[in-house]
């Protein structure tokens, strides 16, 4: 397949253009850019550049807001809730980020629960946020109908993506990031388009079944990881993310939007808690510590994040490639939705 090699500025400066090209105010221009350079550093290709179809997508017919000036308030002590104006998460989130730490410091814990917006991005450069700033974070959210419940054939749940950081005494915050479904569906298309297959029980092909062929699990239905245990925390977010937010469940997402490779509405909702607010306010970390040193004695593991730091460091220095098709395609959106 055809590459281009590009730094992070010059990807910067083509999403960003591609986005004001297509209706994005500077502000919400920025935010999106930033969550697809930080995908893009950090080598999680399905959550780059990768989306900016999509987000573009959504853009042009309308449904995502790309002037959408969001509008945080703190409804309890420690709730805050932000109202995404109908446009994408990032902007959403970085206003409310400030207002959730406050409400974490005075409270112990604090929430956040963002509604009437469209999440297309990674979880994770949300926590590892928060953990840099001494935080213990969680972070869900759901998406379109993708995922079986274990024992079925038909997707209800979304892909429904957790994320999890804690803050680390002389290391990067220690995170990890994961959809409910063994792959998540940004992984199954660039597989279908690389013609690569997926492992043994990722999904069911359009008949319900299973199948290891990635356009077919791409029409198809992806499968929760652990059987059951998978299942549930599918069920979980559905219920924080969507139940508890007063926002959409996956399978009402899917009703309303077409599954063109845009976002559907949907809501986040993220925890933040201050350890020194719970055990140990003197010795919290250095405890935590010694588990993380325990760990690190066993052969064959490694902590979740090692990868996206690994590849920080090359990519920061040397850049990264798209495949040719994407960046073409990103020129040609980047001229705007065709007039008259
Ligand atoms: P992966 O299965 O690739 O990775 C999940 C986590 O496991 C990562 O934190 C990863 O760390 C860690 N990990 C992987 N291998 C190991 C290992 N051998 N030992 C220890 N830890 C390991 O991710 P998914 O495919 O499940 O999800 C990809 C992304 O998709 C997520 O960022 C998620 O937020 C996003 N997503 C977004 C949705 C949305 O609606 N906005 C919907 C669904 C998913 P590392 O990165 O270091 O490999």
């Amino acid at each position: 397949m055809d590459q281009v090699e590009l730094t992070l500025e010059a990807a910067r400066d083509l999403s960003r253009r591609c986005l004001r090209a297509n209706g994005c105010d500077a502000a919400n221009a920025d935010a999106i850019t930033q969550v697809m350079i930080v995908a893009e550093r950090d080598g999680c290709a399905s959550h780059g550049l990768f989306r900016l179809p999509g987000y573009v997508s959504a853009l042009r017919d309308g449904r995502a807001n790309g002037r959408a000036d969001p509008a945080v308030e703190r409804i309890a002590a420690g709730v805050i809730r932000v109202d995404g104006d109908l446009g994408y998460a990032p902007l959403a989130l970085e206003r409310a980020r400030r207002p959730l730490i406050d409400a974490a410091r005075e409270n112990g814990i604090g929430a956040m629960s963002l509604v009437r917006t469209f999440h297309l991005a990674a979880l994770w450069p949300e926590v590892e946020a928060l953990a840099e700033q001494g935080l213990v974070a969680l972070a869900m959210t759901s998406s379109r109908s993708l995922v079986a419940p274990a024992g079925g054939t038909n997707a209800l749940f979304g892909t429904n993506p957790m994320a999890f950081g804690w803050p680390r005494a002389d290391a990067p915050p220690m995170v990890f990031d994961q959809a409910v479904s063994v792959m998540a569906r940004g992984e199954v298309q660039i597989a279908a388009r690389d013609g690569r297959p997926l492992p043994e029980g990722a999904a069911l092909d359009a008949g319900g079944h299973p199948t290891t062929d990635a356009q077919a699990a791409v029409d198809g239905v992806l499968l929760p990881f652990g059987g059951h245990k998978g299942s549930s925390i599918g069920l979980m977010v559905e219920l924080l993310a969507a139940g508890l937010l007063g926002e959409s469940f996956a399978f009402q997402t899917s009703e309303e939007f077409a599954d063109d490779g845009g976002p559907g509405r949907g809501g986040e909702l993220i925890i933040a808690m201050d350890p020194a607010r719970f055990g140990d306010a003197e010795g919290w970390q250095s405890h935590a510590e010694t588990f993380f040193a325990r760990f690190d004695r066993e052969d064959g593991v490694r902590l979740p994040g090692a990868r996206r730091h690994a590849n920080r460091k090359r990519i920061i220095d040397h850049g990264f490639a798209i495949p040719a098709a994407l960046h073409a395609e990103v020129l040609t959106l980047s001229e705007g939705p065709a007039t008259g």
